[in-house]
């Protein structure tokens, strides 16, 4: 008996997509709803109601019992709010069950306790969910039975975007409409749409449930904020890739399996750098589908290994000393047609389009550097940007030796007359096949790097929405795009002026291309000498959602305003300083209560055994205890020390009424006092009794999954 495939036998069951949708609306009612979906047209209600009932009638045969509004307020999370079916029949004493197009199309959850960065006072609550019909409503089963989760955008009452999808929308519809009219210029008058589609590969670790229950400062903020190196960190380069443990291939069995049901193409699968560090990565998709289904992917991967007995660290930096996690973001650009426009051919120097979006992103990314670096930031990503694997805190941009060729040759002499080609791959040995090599190589030590036929952002931050980068990167290459769009149409001779319009284009932003290692020191010097702004904390790169050039660049793509761009650069610093406070005050606790009377154990145990050794044999050598008496006594009084300092910082901070401010003091002085009490700390681990140590170690959570 042929056993049935579980991809086909799962897929997409619990999405309410356009293969359900095509079976169960009527035909009218299915082709305007495409109409909406496809074109951008307005939905009326009467289309609504119908859809809200074949919606409605679906789920339910699923055993659904309520519905959400699903959105992605400012939190970076999703939030959601459920209604039952419920209502009363007009006879008394029964009940219906019901859904209507308004409930579809609208919510009204109370958006007073969502961060607003002040654009919303607690007593103006009123906030509005919106249909987002472009991505396809799913369901979801938990303890709380099944629920129709219909994905949102969600505003203020005044209209303002308080959420991440509202903006990525926009920014859409920006990049598609400037697309659009470059293609316009090259004779592609068929193209109706241009999608940006993404591709967010996800990095995790997975700990044991039980050790990460003993462990505040991973319940509390997701990373460790104590611990020493085990003797064994990634140096023999022996997990990434590596063969999947048992217990971990079981989870992502069950991870890829929820994962399908609800339509996300989860595709590659392997052990990260890390110890205990993996990556789930799917098939691309359109932004905003893409974006809902990285925050479903996040969510299952979190819910599955609960259910297995394990934890699964989302956090950019879980541990000190070992790789840290990213999501890294690959984008391009595809028509409705189904042409990828950053896919160069063959011979890139021939393909002038191709040349032209290149130039626009490269011109996009040099004018813009430091608010796409804030678009990947979140406080756990200052861990990792710029510490010695992960992308520097310098934006720059990888393109690989064969385009790098083609502009070198545009911009010496204005004509590029060939490209370099990848030719054939020798093994030496004549039974494995001859393999054809790319033109390029990869690297992998650049934020933003040319992988073929799209861009691959590798900054962003593991635990954040893929919705900020994405926004960002569409308006500002939308933006190039209208600055060329408008001086090409303009153009008599269309191809002198696209021709000087590229090469002018490149000799401008040429600094902004690095092939070389971006991990090294010498980088940071040339990347100095160039002028390259360098970031190195996510407050530094806050100011650059309030500067003029991105407040010009986002009202005139309308994808937010001065006032929305002010109040996401509030929440941001916001966020920050909470975000260490609880860190600040976690290590406090963990300190006091955990920490220092172990090690207060230790020195008796220590101070004990001199004495009754002494008292036994007087005269006898006491040296190693002793040594390792006042070693530790000097390390624990650093560290009660310490502890007061911290206390006095957060106490200080708490005076700083200005969010900018109080970020500020956070990043340079409660950083430095945090170090300062984790040194001594981790020391003494290295040389109290490991029976006493009050929490499992790094080698506990790394290696004995
Ligand atoms: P690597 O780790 O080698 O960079 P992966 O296979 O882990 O590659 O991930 C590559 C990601 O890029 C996948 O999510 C893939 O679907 C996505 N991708 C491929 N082509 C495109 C494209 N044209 N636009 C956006 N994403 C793409
Ligand atoms: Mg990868």
């Amino acid at each position: 008996m042929a056993l049935k495939n579980v991809i086909s036998e799962v897929f997409a069951v619990d999405v309410f997509n356009d293969a359900v949708m095509a079976e169960r609306l009527p035909k009218k009612v299915y082709a305007a709803l495409m109409k909406t979906i496809e074109d951008g047209e307005e939905l009326n209600l009467e289309i609504a109601n119908v859809v809200a009932h074949a919606m409605k009638e679906w789920a339910l045969e699923k055993g659904a019992t309520h519905y959400t509004h699903w959105f992605q307020p400012m939190t970076g999370i999703t939030a959601e709010k459920h209604d039952s079916f419920i209502s009363p029949a007009s006879n008394g004493g029964q009940a219906i069950l019901e859904f209507s197009g308004k409930e579809l199309i609208k919510g009204e959850p109370d958006a007073s306790s969502f961060p607003s960065g002040g654009l919303r006072a607690t007593f103006e609550a009123r906030g509005y969910t919106a249909w987002d019909c472009t991505s396809p409503a799913f369901l979801r089963e938990d303890a709380a039975g099944v629920t129709l989760c219909i994905p949102t955008a969600f505003c203020s009452y005044t209209g303002e975007a308080l959420d991440k999808k509202t903006p990525l929308l926009r920014s859409m519809e920006a990049i598609s409409t400037q697309t659009i009219r470059i293609l316009k210029l090259f004779g592609h008058d068929d193209v109706k749409k241009v999608d940006c589609s993404v591709g967010p590969e996800q990095e995790y670790f997975l700990v044991d449930r039980e050790k990460y229950l003993q462990r505040d400062d991973l319940i509390f903020t997701g990373r460790t904020l104590f611990g020493a190196m085990p003797p064994k960190g990634q140096e023999l380069d022996d997990h990434y890739f590596g063969s999947i443990k048992e217990r971990i291939a079981g989870y992502m069995k069950e991870l890829n399996i929820e994962l399908w049901k609800l339509g996300i193409l989860s595709k590659t699968q392997h052990n990260e750098v890390a110890p205990a560090q993996h990556e789930m990565a799917p098939i691309y998709g359109t932004a905003n589908i893409a974006t809902d289904h990285n925050q479903l992917v996040m969510e299952t991967m979190k819910k599955v290994a609960k259910r297995r007995g394990l934890e699964c660290l989302l956090h950019e930096k879980p541990f000190a000393g070992v790789n840290g996690s990213a999501k890294h973001n690959n984008w391009s650009l595809v028509t409705n047609t189904g042409k990828n426009l950053l896919e160069p051919g063959k011979t890139p120097h021939e393909n002038i389009q191709f040349l032209l979006f290149l130039s626009a992103i490269i011109k996009a990314v040099d004018e813009n550097a430091v608010l796409l670096r804030m678009s990947a930031s979140n406080p756990g990503n200052d861990h990792r940007l710029g510490a010695n694997e992960a992308p520097p805190a310098v934006i720059s941009i990888f393109l690989g030796e064969q385009l790098e060729d083609v502009i070198d040759q545009l911009i010496e002499t204005g004509e590029a007359k060939s490209s370099k080609q990848g030719g054939k791959l020798n093994i030496g040995v004549h039974t494995l096949p001859e393999l054809k090599k790319d033109a390029t190589d990869r690297n992998r030590t650049s934020p933003f790097a040319f992988t073929g036929n799209k861009f691959e952002f590798r900054m962003v931050a593991s635990s954040m929405s893929a919705a900020d980068g994405n926004t960002v990167l569409n308006t500002i290459v939308a933006d190039a795009l209208c600055d060329m769009a408008d001086e090409l149409e303009k153009a008599d001779n269309f191809d002198l002026a696209v021709h000087d319009l590229i090469k002018s284009t490149l000799t401008k932003h040429q600094r902004i291309i690095f092939n070389g290692n971006g991990y090294s020191e010498e980088w940071k010097v040339e990347a100095q000498r160039r002028g390259l702004p360098n970031t190195p904390t996510m407050v530094d790169a806050i100011p650059s959602l309030i500067d003029e050039n991105t407040i010009r660049i986002f009202e005139k793509f309308s994808v937010l305003s001065s006032v929305e761009l002010h109040s996401r650069a509030e929440v941001n610093y916001e966020n920050y300083s909470k975000t260490l406070n609880i860190e600040a005050k976690t290590m406090i606790e963990m300190a006091n209560q955990k920490y220092i009377p172990a090690v207060i154990k230790g020195v008796k145990v220590l101070a004990d055994s001199i004495n009754s050794i002494k008292s036994a044999v007087p005269g006898a050598d006491v040296s190693v205890q002793t040594e390792l008496l006042v070693q530790s006594s000097d390390l624990l009084a650093k560290a009660k020390a310490a502890v007061t300092h911290l206390e006095n910082v957060i106490a200080t901070a708490d005076t700083k009424e200005e969010a900018k401010e109080r970020a500020m003091y956070f990043k340079d002085v409660a950083t430095k006092a945090m170090e300062d009490l984790r040194a001594p700390i981790d020391a003494l681990e290295l040389i109290i009794d490991k029976s006493l140590w009050p929490v499992p170690t790094y080698g506990d959570l790394l290696f004995e999954v």
